[in-house]
Protein backbone atom coordinates (compact mmCIF):
# COMPACT_ATOMS: atom_id res chain seq x y z
CA UNK A 1 0.00 0.00 0.00
CA UNK A 2 1.48 3.45 -0.78
CA UNK A 3 -0.77 5.99 0.19
CA UNK A 4 -1.92 6.03 3.46
CA UNK A 5 -5.59 6.06 3.88
CA UNK A 6 -7.41 8.42 5.82
CA UNK A 7 -8.67 6.25 8.34
CA UNK A 8 -7.60 2.37 9.04
CA UNK A 9 -10.60 1.86 11.15
CA UNK A 10 -13.78 3.40 10.96
CA UNK A 11 -16.62 4.79 13.00
CA UNK A 12 -18.17 1.66 13.27
CA UNK A 13 -14.68 0.32 14.46
CA UNK A 14 -14.37 -1.83 11.52
CA UNK A 15 -10.67 -2.19 10.09
CA UNK A 16 -9.82 -2.32 6.24
CA UNK A 17 -9.86 -5.92 5.58
CA UNK A 18 -13.70 -6.09 7.30
CA UNK A 19 -12.63 -7.52 10.85
CA UNK A 20 -13.53 -6.08 13.93
CA UNK A 21 -10.90 -4.99 16.60
CA UNK A 22 -10.29 -7.70 18.62
CA UNK A 23 -10.89 -10.45 15.27
CA UNK A 24 -8.33 -12.92 14.30
CA UNK A 25 -7.17 -13.22 10.48
CA UNK A 26 -9.12 -16.46 9.25
CA UNK A 27 -6.15 -19.62 10.09
CA UNK A 28 -4.82 -22.56 9.00
CA UNK A 29 -2.91 -25.14 10.62
CA UNK A 30 -1.76 -28.44 9.50
CA UNK A 31 0.30 -31.20 11.10
CA UNK A 32 2.83 -33.80 9.27
CA UNK A 33 3.25 -32.42 6.20
CA UNK A 34 6.92 -33.22 5.29
CA UNK A 35 7.61 -36.37 4.29
CA UNK A 36 11.56 -35.76 4.86
CA UNK A 37 11.26 -34.22 8.09
CA UNK A 38 11.34 -35.75 11.07
CA UNK A 39 8.17 -33.20 12.28
CA UNK A 40 6.68 -30.59 10.30
CA UNK A 41 3.73 -27.94 10.15
CA UNK A 42 2.42 -25.76 7.99
CA UNK A 43 0.25 -22.46 8.83
CA UNK A 44 -1.72 -20.10 7.16
CA UNK A 45 -2.39 -16.77 9.26
CA UNK A 46 -4.45 -14.46 7.34
CA UNK A 47 -2.25 -14.34 3.87
CA UNK A 48 0.87 -15.23 5.70
CA UNK A 49 1.88 -18.84 4.62
CA UNK A 50 4.62 -20.66 6.60
CA UNK A 51 5.83 -24.17 6.46
CA UNK A 52 8.00 -25.74 8.96
CA UNK A 53 10.84 -29.09 8.85
CA UNK A 54 12.02 -30.28 12.36
CA UNK A 55 15.52 -32.80 12.16
CA UNK A 56 16.29 -34.36 15.46
CA UNK A 57 16.93 -34.75 18.01
CA UNK A 58 20.19 -35.68 16.39
CA UNK A 59 24.07 -35.77 16.92
CA UNK A 60 24.73 -31.77 17.39
CA UNK A 61 27.00 -30.88 13.40
CA UNK A 62 29.20 -29.20 14.03
CA UNK A 63 30.06 -31.45 17.25
CA UNK A 64 31.69 -28.27 19.18
CA UNK A 65 28.48 -26.48 19.44
CA UNK A 66 26.65 -29.38 21.12
CA UNK A 67 25.90 -29.52 25.20
CA UNK A 68 27.00 -32.22 27.42
CA UNK A 69 23.96 -31.40 29.74
CA UNK A 70 21.59 -30.41 27.36
CA UNK A 71 20.12 -30.48 23.90
CA UNK A 72 20.72 -27.33 21.39
CA UNK A 73 17.72 -26.00 19.95
CA UNK A 74 19.02 -24.09 16.30
CA UNK A 75 15.67 -22.30 14.34
CA UNK A 76 16.12 -20.41 11.16
CA UNK A 77 13.74 -18.25 10.05
CA UNK A 78 13.89 -17.83 6.22
CA UNK A 79 11.59 -15.70 3.85
CA UNK A 80 11.63 -16.87 0.53
CA UNK A 81 12.57 -14.33 -2.71
CA UNK A 82 8.76 -14.47 -3.63
CA UNK A 83 7.30 -14.56 -0.25
CA UNK A 84 6.77 -10.42 -0.37
CA UNK A 85 5.91 -8.11 -3.13
CA UNK A 86 9.33 -7.01 -4.48
CA UNK A 87 12.06 -10.01 -4.56
CA UNK A 88 13.84 -10.24 -1.53
CA UNK A 89 17.31 -11.84 -1.74
CA UNK A 90 17.61 -15.15 -0.58
CA UNK A 91 20.34 -14.41 1.88
CA UNK A 92 19.52 -14.08 5.56
CA UNK A 93 18.88 -10.39 6.36
CA UNK A 94 19.76 -8.55 9.56
CA UNK A 95 16.18 -9.28 10.38
CA UNK A 96 15.79 -12.99 9.58
CA UNK A 97 19.03 -13.38 12.14
CA UNK A 98 17.24 -11.32 14.79
CA UNK A 99 13.77 -13.27 14.36
CA UNK A 100 15.54 -16.85 14.08
CA UNK A 101 16.72 -15.53 17.73
CA UNK A 102 13.80 -14.07 19.44
CA UNK A 103 11.67 -17.43 17.98
CA UNK A 104 14.54 -19.71 19.36
CA UNK A 105 14.20 -18.06 22.91
CA UNK A 106 10.68 -18.11 22.53
CA UNK A 107 10.25 -21.99 21.81
CA UNK A 108 12.92 -23.10 24.48
CA UNK A 109 11.56 -22.99 27.20
CA UNK A 110 9.36 -25.42 25.88
CA UNK A 111 11.34 -27.98 25.28
CA UNK A 112 12.79 -30.50 27.83
CA UNK A 113 16.65 -29.86 26.57
CA UNK A 114 17.89 -31.76 29.43
CA UNK A 115 16.37 -34.85 28.66
CA UNK A 116 19.09 -35.10 25.14
CA UNK A 117 22.53 -33.77 26.28
CA UNK A 118 24.68 -33.70 23.14
CA UNK A 119 21.79 -33.30 20.80
CA UNK A 120 20.27 -30.90 18.42
CA UNK A 121 17.20 -30.10 16.62
CA UNK A 122 17.03 -27.78 13.89
CA UNK A 123 13.95 -26.19 13.29
CA UNK A 124 13.33 -24.21 9.27
CA UNK A 125 10.92 -22.05 9.40
CA UNK A 126 9.84 -20.94 5.35
CA UNK A 127 7.90 -17.97 4.86
CA UNK A 128 6.42 -18.51 1.01
CA UNK A 129 3.92 -15.39 1.61
CA UNK A 130 4.32 -12.83 4.40
CA UNK A 131 2.07 -10.37 5.60
CA UNK A 132 2.40 -9.08 8.91
CA UNK A 133 2.99 -11.22 11.73
CA UNK A 134 4.86 -13.85 10.72
CA UNK A 135 6.85 -14.02 13.58
CA UNK A 136 4.22 -15.05 15.56
CA UNK A 137 2.80 -17.28 13.04
CA UNK A 138 5.98 -18.98 12.79
CA UNK A 139 6.22 -19.72 16.37
CA UNK A 140 2.88 -21.34 16.58
CA UNK A 141 3.90 -23.42 13.58
CA UNK A 142 6.58 -24.44 14.53
CA UNK A 143 6.05 -25.19 18.14
CA UNK A 144 3.57 -27.77 16.30
CA UNK A 145 6.60 -29.01 13.97
CA UNK A 146 8.14 -29.57 17.28
CA UNK A 147 5.38 -31.61 18.68
CA UNK A 148 5.06 -33.45 15.79
CA UNK A 149 8.74 -34.56 15.53
CA UNK A 150 7.76 -36.23 19.73
CA UNK A 151 9.96 -34.19 21.35
CA UNK A 152 8.44 -34.29 24.73
CA UNK A 153 7.28 -30.55 25.56
CA UNK A 154 5.38 -29.03 28.31
CA UNK A 155 3.02 -27.07 26.80
CA UNK A 156 2.78 -25.86 23.13
CA UNK A 157 3.90 -22.19 22.49
CA UNK A 158 1.61 -19.97 20.32
CA UNK A 159 1.66 -16.66 18.72
CA UNK A 160 -0.22 -13.17 18.58
CA UNK A 161 0.18 -10.25 18.23
CA UNK A 162 -2.24 -6.96 18.96
CA UNK A 163 -1.08 -3.22 18.19
CA UNK A 164 -2.57 0.37 16.99
CA UNK A 165 -4.27 1.40 14.47
CA UNK A 166 -5.54 5.26 14.17
CA UNK A 167 -6.71 5.48 18.15
CA UNK A 168 -7.47 1.87 18.42
CA UNK A 169 -6.02 -0.93 19.44
CA UNK A 170 -6.96 -4.24 18.07
CA UNK A 171 -6.17 -7.49 17.52
CA UNK A 172 -3.36 -9.34 14.90
CA UNK A 173 -2.20 -6.85 12.38
CA UNK A 174 -1.43 -7.35 9.06
CA UNK A 175 1.22 -5.77 6.98
CA UNK A 176 -0.61 -2.55 5.88
CA UNK A 177 -1.86 -1.63 9.73
CA UNK A 178 1.61 -3.28 11.13
CA UNK A 179 3.40 -0.16 7.84
CA UNK A 180 0.82 2.70 8.28
CA UNK A 181 -0.15 1.95 12.08
CA UNK A 182 1.38 2.89 15.44
CA UNK A 183 2.45 0.22 16.93
CA UNK A 184 2.96 -3.56 17.19
CA UNK A 185 2.64 -5.89 19.76
CA UNK A 186 3.72 -9.82 19.26
CA UNK A 187 3.60 -11.83 22.01
CA UNK A 188 4.09 -15.37 22.94
CA UNK A 189 2.93 -18.04 25.54
CA UNK A 190 2.54 -21.00 27.44
CA UNK A 191 -1.09 -20.60 27.66
CA UNK A 192 -1.26 -24.41 30.02
CA UNK A 193 1.68 -22.78 32.16
CA UNK A 194 0.46 -19.05 32.11
CA UNK A 195 3.83 -18.04 30.83
CA UNK A 196 4.99 -15.08 28.33
CA UNK A 197 7.69 -16.32 25.91
CA UNK A 198 8.07 -13.34 23.86
CA UNK A 199 7.02 -9.53 24.23
CA UNK A 200 8.32 -7.14 21.78
CA UNK A 201 6.81 -3.75 21.10
CA UNK A 202 7.32 -1.26 17.88
CA UNK A 203 5.96 1.66 17.98
CA UNK A 204 4.35 3.90 20.96
CA UNK A 205 1.47 2.99 23.11
CA UNK A 206 0.69 4.37 26.37
CA UNK A 207 0.88 1.87 29.69
CA UNK A 208 -2.76 1.64 29.66
CA UNK A 209 -2.87 0.78 25.71
CA UNK A 210 0.22 -1.39 26.29
CA UNK A 211 -1.71 -3.72 28.95
CA UNK A 212 -4.74 -3.89 26.78
CA UNK A 213 -2.56 -4.71 23.59
CA UNK A 214 -0.67 -7.67 25.61
CA UNK A 215 -4.62 -9.01 26.70
CA UNK A 216 -6.07 -8.86 23.63
CA UNK A 217 -3.19 -10.68 22.61
CA UNK A 218 -3.22 -13.28 25.29
CA UNK A 219 -7.03 -13.95 24.00
CA UNK A 220 -5.99 -13.91 20.61
CA UNK A 221 -3.16 -16.98 21.52
CA UNK A 222 -5.69 -18.67 23.72
CA UNK A 223 -8.09 -19.13 20.65
CA UNK A 224 -5.09 -20.34 18.27
CA UNK A 225 -3.80 -22.55 21.05
CA UNK A 226 -7.35 -24.33 20.57
CA UNK A 227 -6.66 -24.61 16.54
CA UNK A 228 -3.16 -26.09 17.59
CA UNK A 229 -4.40 -28.70 19.54
CA UNK A 230 -7.09 -29.60 17.37
CA UNK A 231 -4.70 -29.71 14.33
CA UNK A 232 -2.32 -32.39 16.40
CA UNK A 233 -5.48 -34.30 17.33
CA UNK A 234 -6.54 -34.23 13.68
CA UNK A 235 -3.04 -35.91 12.40
CA UNK A 236 -3.15 -38.18 15.17
CA UNK A 237 -6.33 -39.23 14.47
CA UNK A 238 -5.48 -40.37 10.70
CA UNK A 239 -2.62 -41.92 11.83
CA UNK A 240 -5.07 -44.37 14.09
CA UNK A 241 -7.46 -44.97 11.68
CA UNK A 242 -4.44 -45.86 9.03
CA UNK A 243 -3.32 -48.13 11.72
CA UNK A 244 -6.52 -49.68 12.39
CA UNK A 245 -7.29 -50.46 8.89
P1 LIG B 1 6.39 -9.68 11.45
O1 LIG B 1 6.17 -10.41 10.15
O2 LIG B 1 6.65 -10.62 12.58
O3 LIG B 1 5.27 -8.71 11.75
P2 LIG B 1 7.99 -7.33 10.85
O4 LIG B 1 7.15 -6.44 11.70
O5 LIG B 1 9.46 -7.15 10.80
O6 LIG B 1 7.74 -8.87 11.30
O7 LIG B 1 7.48 -7.32 9.35
C1 LIG B 1 6.16 -7.03 9.03
C2 LIG B 1 5.87 -7.40 7.62
O8 LIG B 1 6.67 -6.64 6.72
C3 LIG B 1 6.19 -8.85 7.22
O9 LIG B 1 5.24 -9.77 7.67
C4 LIG B 1 6.19 -8.73 5.73
O10 LIG B 1 4.87 -8.75 5.21
C5 LIG B 1 6.80 -7.35 5.52
N1 LIG B 1 8.22 -7.48 5.17
C6 LIG B 1 9.23 -7.92 5.94
N2 LIG B 1 10.40 -7.95 5.28
C7 LIG B 1 10.13 -7.51 4.03
C8 LIG B 1 10.91 -7.30 2.84
N3 LIG B 1 12.21 -7.57 2.81
N4 LIG B 1 10.27 -6.83 1.76
C9 LIG B 1 8.93 -6.54 1.79
N5 LIG B 1 8.16 -6.74 2.85
C10 LIG B 1 8.72 -7.20 3.96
Amino acid sequence: MSEKPEKLIDKKGIRLDGRKADELRPLKLQVGVLANADGSAYIEHGKNKIIVGVFGPREMHPKHLSQPDRMVLRCRYHMAPFSVQERKSPAPSRREVELSKVIREALEPSVFVDLYPRAGIDVYMEVLQADGGTRCAAITAASLAIADAGIPLRDLVVGCAAGKIDDTVVLDLYDAEDKLGAADVPVAIMPNLNAVTLLQMDGILTPAEFETAVGMAVEGCKKIYAMQKEALRTKYMTVKEEAEE
